[in-house]
């Protein structure tokens, strides 16, 4: 999928984990993290020092496109939160576990609707998921984009939206 679907699909997941704007900001950024293997992708293009040397020794959707990868990133947080509760409230930290899991995952299943990955790495490395011709992937990705935005405005006027992300503080 393209980066911009990614995002909406991530915003989407992160609201439903954590009905705050860290749920939401949170699973937009972590729905994007996993192209940093691929230098041309939205993300890879901004931090090239990694993203040029990871697909040059790993390829494209394979380490950062796996289950592995949505729980060690998961993990980091949760070990940042147990640190940081030592000193006080990490009750956002902890949130923010379950969203990036969410939100990479989010990313990982739609490539696989329209492509494959290495979901399984390391412990199979063989690529999953639904090869397609390149113009219906654009074709899946628009209407998975189209989808994504009704959802989105539909609960936006008539759904709590709104009245959760302004009552709810930060997190
Ligand atoms: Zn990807």
């Amino acid at each position: 999928m393209y980066a911009k679907t990614h995002m909406l699909l991530g915003g989407v997941v992160g609201y439903l984990i954590s009905p705050t704007w860290l749920g939401v900001l949170g699973g937009i950024g972590s729905a994007i993290i996993s192209d940093i293997d691929e230098p041309k992708s939205f993300i890879g293009r901004r931090v090239f020092l990694v993203s040029i040397p990871l697909k040059w020794t790993m390829k494209h959707r394979t380490v950062t496109h796996s289950l592995f990868f949505s729980i060690l990133f998961s993990c980091l947080f949760v070990i940042s939160a147990l640190i940081i509760s030592i000193f006080t409230d990490a009750t956002p930290i902890f949130t923010l576990s379950y969203v990036v899991f969410g939100g990479i995952l989010s990313h990982i299943l739609g490539d696989m609707v329209t492509g494959r990955v290495s979901l399984l790495w390391p412990l199979y490395r063989k690529k999953i998921g639904i090869k397609v011709p390149f113009w219906l992937y654009r074709v899946i990705d628009m209407l998975f984009r189209l989808a994504l935005v009704y959802l989105i405005i539909n609960n936006l006027i008539f759904g709590d939206v709104i009245n959760n992300l302004l009552k709810n503080k930060l997190f």
